[in-house]
């Protein structure tokens, strides 16, 4: 049964993939360039034919993808831009979108054999910012940063343009699939994480080329270069994470469950402030030899602390019901990275 990943050269894609490969699958990997599926076909050496890497220069193109969607039972579908550095929003609303559509009009035309759709959404999709703490679910919408990205301005800021763009690629990817579900013999799910942290197994050859998440951790918790490590800041800034390995296992389980499909689910393992994961390293036992020693902050003043405030929480209820998944927590996040980090030479 082979399945095909886009974007499979990515942070998460690549724990996919192996994930998939793992479970007795086999996978075609679609990357932009050879170059890029380099290290990809080294890592997954072992796998022999049961790994494959497909070129797709533009993934925007028209029937990009129709070779690559012949003979294969499903579809991940990760790849889009993870930036929130862009100046003009349709750098990433433009990928975003129209990779989407662009996929889903090549299983329509040619994917005759697949059963199911998985597509990597975002909690960017799903959330809003208000004065309030917010607990958010799977009926909620980020209308705000389409609203925001219509009106411009100082509020479109690098964030609000990543958030437009997912929340426009998911949007589109449910509107082809209503006007065609009728007519195809696959269903939909999405999978929407909030930010992603967890060892890195993609190609990575010095800190500042990490992913977008990753390179915040990096900067925070393992080597605090950044002006904003003030105490406050540490203890205030966070949001909600999910473990890159138990996100590659929703993926897999989201091709097996049949519940998942046709439905949108939130995999989040909780909130945290960098504080937590800060704490969580320096907790570790032998500690992490690092080039840099380890930030210390206000220890106990992030999530343990009772007077700390979670802007937004989501109800994961559905991905339990479905999935299921035991969630590493932080603490087991922290001390993989770091030993990964301390792998590196970082
Ligand atoms: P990475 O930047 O590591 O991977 C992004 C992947 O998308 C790469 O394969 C990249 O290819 C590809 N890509 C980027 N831009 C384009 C483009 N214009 N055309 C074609 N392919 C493109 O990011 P992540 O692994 O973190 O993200 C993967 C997915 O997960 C994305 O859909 C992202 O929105 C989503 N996500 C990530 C979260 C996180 O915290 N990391 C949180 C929630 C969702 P190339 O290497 O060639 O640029």
């Amino acid at each position: 049964q082979k399945i095909l990943v886009s974007g499979a050269n990515g942070y998460i894609a690549i724990w996919v993939v192996r994930t998939l490969l793992e479970r007795g699958y086999s996978v075609r990997s679609t990357v932009r360039s050879a170059d890029k599926g380099k290290h990809l076909k080294g890592v997954f050496k072992d796998y022999g034919d049961r790994h494959e890497i497909t070129v797709i220069p533009d993934i925007t193109k028209k029937g990009a993808f129709d070779e690559a969607v012949k003979d294969v039972v499903a579809v991940e579908h990760v790849a889009s831009p993870v930036t929130l550095q862009a100046d003009d929003p349709y750098e990433l609303i433009t990928p975003a979108v129209n990779g989407t559509l662009s996929i889903l009009q090549s299983i329509l035309d040619h994917g005759i054999s697949v059963k199911r759709v998985v597509i990597t959404s975002s909690c960017a999709a799903v959330v809003r910012e208000d004065p309030e703490p917010l607990e958010l679910n799977e009926s909620d919408w980020n209308e705000q940063s389409l609203e925001i990205l219509e009106e411009g301005g100082p509020r479109l800021t690098g964030l609000v343009k990543y958030r437009a763009s997912k929340t426009l690629a998911e949007k589109a990817a449910w509107k082809f699939w209503e006007e065609n579900k009728d007519r195809v013999g696959w269903d939909l799910v999405v999978i929407n994480p909030p930010y992603v942290f967890g060892p890195i197994i993609h190609e990575v050859t010095t800190p500042s080329s990490l992913n977008a998440s990753m390179l915040d951790w990096y900067n925070y918790v393992a080597h605090p270069t950044h002006n904003f490590e003030s105490q406050e800041f540490l203890a205030t800034r966070g949001s909600n994470f999910v473990d890159v390995r138990d996100l590659a296992e929703a993926h897999t389980l989201a091709l097996e469950k049949e519940d998942a499909g046709s439905k949108r689910i939130i995999v989040s393992a909780g909130v945290w402030k960098w504080q937590d994961f800060i704490d969580a390293a320096n907790a570790l036992s032998p500690p992490p030899k690092l080039s840099k020693p380890l930030p210390k902050g206000n220890p106990g003043a992030g999530s343990s602390n009772p007077a700390t405030v979670h802007m937004v929480r989501f109800n994961t209820d559905r991905a339990k019901q479905i999935f299921g998944i035991k969630y590493r927590s932080i603490s087991d996040i922290t001390k993989d990275v770091l030993a990964d980090f301390e792998s590196k030479h970082w």
